[in-house]
């Protein structure tokens, strides 16, 4: 697709290249959940690239166009489906922070996205938003739409905190040694998350660094289109995770596909460099384990029929598909099983079930429907959102059935 985009802002070149590449071929619309729902090529990928080109181009209002961008998840399934290798990413990224100064927001949604973007980055605020989330439950048929939506996303209580020291080391024969990430809801909602990851890295020869000091790696604020805020708080990190590691590790897909991003995010910035190597040295807990080889676990306490949850920002986003997969097949006790149409996404998508709750549910249910055909004992997937959304649609259905990450699983493997 042709393109007219003149804009000196430094990201230009790879979303027209995005947009360059688009032969309007079509496949992608199939993977695609919104237009799989709604059934309209403005919510397919190949109409929303076209939007976007007409917006840049100053061919098309930014208001006509938003409610079709808004509704995309930015899930990356036409990524993975696009056979002219199509940066979607780029160009959806790219454009939702250019345009975020032209748009005309009703005030609930500012109110919202003010209360998100000065939230959920910042672990001690949202511990105190989500403590007094419990309050909140109790007016919710008074609340606005989102806000009871925000509400049924948290917990009832909050888990206590797992603490983890300054430096766990290796178990056995030394095999590495990594930088662990502990993510900003994920700490709060799900500490025994980070806690499972450091201690499978642990019994698999890895010491594992976890610096106190740090904070968001500012991906959901990237997400929303908040470019120089994400810039602002992901660059906190640079300089409190030690040089001399093998690499930096994610346990939220989200984070480690917004780090990916940082190269494009960070382009033009004086610290374009240091952000771009520390995106190289980031990988997902599954790719790294699979990377080194897992020490052999002994496996579950009882044979158990897991049905492993694909995190659309691990297998779309950055291509993480086999590696999950390889690990728990290598897990003694444990019977692997697919779920069907496991592409396709739960809904969840950093904040989407806020923004678009009724796309949210419709998926969030197909998902559930599809793990429940399985037969499962447990649902495991690597990354909060997925795993929130999929525990609230069991809930709907009154349906009883363990959600973890997969370094919680592993966990059990080692300890059991
Ligand atoms: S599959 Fe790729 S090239 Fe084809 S329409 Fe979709 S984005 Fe464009
Ligand atoms: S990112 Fe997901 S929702 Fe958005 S256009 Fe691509 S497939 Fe559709």
């Amino acid at each position: 697709m042709r393109h007219n985009i003149q804009s000196d802002d430094p990201r230009a070149p790879e979303m027209g290249q995005a947009i360059e590449n688009c032969v309007h071929c079509g496949f992608c619309l199939p993977a695609c959940p919104t237009y799989n729902i709604l059934g309209e090529e403005m919510d397919s990928p190949r109409g929303r690239i076209y939007l976007m080109k007409n917006v840049l181009e100053d061919a098309l209002d930014v208001e006509e166009a938003q409610p079709y961008i808004d509704r995309c998840l930015g899930c990356m399934a036409c990524v993975t489906a696009c056979p002219s290798g199509v940066a979607y990413g780029d160009l959806l990224v790219g454009y939702r922070s250019m345009v975020e100064k032209d748009r005309k927001r009703p005030v609930m949604d500012t109110v919202t996205r003010t209360m998100i973007c000065e939230t959920l980055p910042y672990p001690n605020r949202f511990r105190m938003a989500a403590a007094t989330g419990k309050i909140g439950k109790a007016v919710k048929p008074l609340l606005p739409d989102t806000f009871a939506t925000m509400l049924d996303l948290l917990p009832d209580t909050l888990p206590q905190a797992k603490p983890l020291p300054d430096i766990l080391p290796a178990q056995g024969e030394k095999r590495g040694k990594v930088a662990l990430l502990l993510g900003c809801v994920q700490q709060v909602l799900a500490p025994e998350i980070a806690y499972s990851a450091a201690h499978v890295l642990s019994a698999n020869g890895v010491e594992v660094v976890i610096p106190k000091s740090q904070g968001c790696c500012g991906s959901i604020l990237s997400h929303v289109g908040e470019a120089d805020k994400a810039v602002s708080v992901a660059r906190q990190n640079f300089d409190v995770i030690p040089d001399d590691i093998d690499a930096i590790i994610t346990t939220a897909a989200g984070c480690g596909s917004g780090i990916d991003e940082y190269e494009l995010l960070f382009k033009g910035q004086p610290d374009e460099e240091q952000a771009t190597n520390f995106a190289h040295k980031t990988m997902d807990i599954s790719a790294y384990l699979a990377k080194i080889g897992l020490r052999e676990p002994k496996g579950l306490d009882r044979e158990m029929i897991v049905a492993y949850q694909d995190a659309c920002h691990l297998y779309h986003a950055q291509g993480i598909y086999d590696e999950p997969r390889d690990l728990l097949e290598q897990t003694p006790n444990i019977t692997l099983v697919d779920i069907p149409d496991a592409g396709m996404c739960c809904g969840s998508a950093g904040t989407y079930n806020i923004d678009q709750p009724e796309i949210a549910n419709q998926l969030g249910q197909n998902k559930v429907e599809n793990i429940l055909s399985v037969e499962p004992d447990v649902v495991v997937s690597g990354n909060i959102g997925c795993m929130t959304q999929i525990k609230v649609h069991l809930e709907h259905k009154t349906k009883t059935l363990p959600v973890m990450h997969i370094a919680q699983l592993l966990l059990m493997a080692y300890q059991n």
